[in-house]
């Protein structure tokens, strides 16, 4: 399968750039199994990789040139599409706004950390729905690392990778995001979840072999995406930062499970930054619970704390939405162990545990159900806990 697809990307590289690629790539989209809205507090994560993937042909260049194409993007778009050609030694952040900031702000943030890249033709091929709250974008920017870190002969490890992809979104595209989706995307094991702490980036990998077990877990894309999705989050994480000040930590991470009672009473009466505080801090709990759970079998086990995780992302965080309730509600109600939705929040996808017998029954019931409410017919895929960042060819 891989094999195929790693064959296609490199043929479409040679009619692009004239001569076949020095090798091919894949970084993969991740699902977060629990842990949300934890990693700008310092907190957990618990990530795992879906078989969707973003594919690079890559090959050096030594005159400086970046020259990007994507699949993904329509030639036929103004200025979109075709191959874009920059300069390294011209790159500069937040110059572009489009897709080509990713790879661009990978290159860039290589240059930066002090090694020396002196081009590159990259052809691009992602399977990882974009905007869906899968990490097409980390997928993108994980594969060019490895690509290049592979053919320059950098000696970088995952967790490096992952940490300047990080620093090419944060600064170069100028995006806020945490570690978590690059770490995933760099990192993951199949049939596993990773464990990340994202203070001290330690991780670990934990067994999540859900076939063997009898149970399947579901990907409900909704397909919406709420314009005011990017306020908001930076509203919340805000007021994470001014939680953590009126406590007097450096993150939220820092206030102990069984102290939050006390912490909340501190707070007093500000009731925003008290609700934001208690989703956070019961969140790092749960990631702790589901990996001991997992670690001791109980797998079956981890559906009610997904469960529990949406209710207080819901109630707590504020960051659901209606078509995101309609699955967990929807899927709750037809016998799903668990169900939670994932990522940001207002919109993109919800994640669902179940025994495998029921995987059919659910799947009907949700489209039935978006279909009753008016919404837009949902995307639903199962995920197979798959491999991290590697080279196919
Ligand atoms: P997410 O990472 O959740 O999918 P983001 O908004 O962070 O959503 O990233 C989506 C953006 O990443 C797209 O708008 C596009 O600019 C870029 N992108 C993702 N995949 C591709 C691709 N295969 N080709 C070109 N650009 C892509
Ligand atoms: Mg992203």
């Amino acid at each position: 399968m891989s094999e195929a697809v790693a064959q296609a990307v490199a043929e479409r590289f040679t009619r692009l750039y004239g001569a076949g690629p020095e090798g091919v790539w894949a970084a993969p989209g991740r699902v977060n199994l629990i842990g949300e809205h934890t990693d700008y507090n310092d907190g957990f994560v618990m990530p795992f990789a879906l078989p969707h993937t973003a594919v690079a042909a890559v090959s050096r260049r030594t005159d400086g040139l970046l020259r990007l194409h994507s699949a993904n993007i329509g030639d036929d778009a103004a200025g979109a599409g075709g191959v874009t050609e920059l300069r390294v030694a011209d790159l500069a952040p937040e110059t572009d706004r489009g897709w080509t900031a990713y790879p661009a702000g990978v290159v860039w943030a290589l240059r930066e950390a002090g090694h020396e890249i002196t081009g590159a033709d990259i052809h691009l091929a992602s399977t990882v729905p974009a905007g869906a709250g899968l990490s097409s974008s980390a997928a993108l920017e994980v594969v060019v690392a490895l690509a290049l870190n592979d053919l320059y002969g950098l000696g970088l490890r995952g967790w490096q990778l992952a940490r300047l992809c990080q620093r090419a979104e944060n600064v170069y595209v100028g995006a806020p995001v945490g570690i978590m989706d690059q770490t995933a995307a760099a990192c993951c094991e199949a049939g596993h979840a990773l464990f990340l702490d994202t203070r001290d980036l330690s991780q670990r990998q934990i067994p999540f072999d859900l076939a063997a077990e009898g149970m399947r877990l579901l990907v409900v894309d909704t397909q919406v995406k709420h314009a005011h999705s990017e306020g908001e989050y930076g509203k919340r994480r805000a007021g994470c930062e001014k939680g953590a000040a009126l406590l007097g930590v450096d993150a939220l991470r820092d206030v102990p499970y069984d102290g939050l009672e006390a912490a909340l009473e501190r707070l007093g009466d500000d009731e925003e930054v008290r609700r934001l505080v208690r989703h956070v801090v019961t969140e790092d709990e749960r990631v702790e619970r589901v990996v001991s759970l997992l670690e001791s079998g109980r797998t079956r086990e981890i559906g009610p704390v997904l469960t529990e995780g949406h209710v207080s992302l819901r109630d707590d965080f504020r960051i659901s939405c209606p078509e995101l309730d309609l699955v967990v509600d929807t899927a709750l109600a037809e016998g799903a162990l668990g169900a939670r939705m994932t990522g940001g929040g207002f919109g993109g996808s919800a994640i669902v545990l179940a025994r495998a017998a029921d995987v059919e029954t659910l799947t009907k019931a949700v489209q039935e159900a978006f279909a009753r409410a008016g919404f837009t017919a949902p995307r639903v895929f199962e995920a197979v806990p798959s491999a991290g960042a590697r080279r196919l060819v």
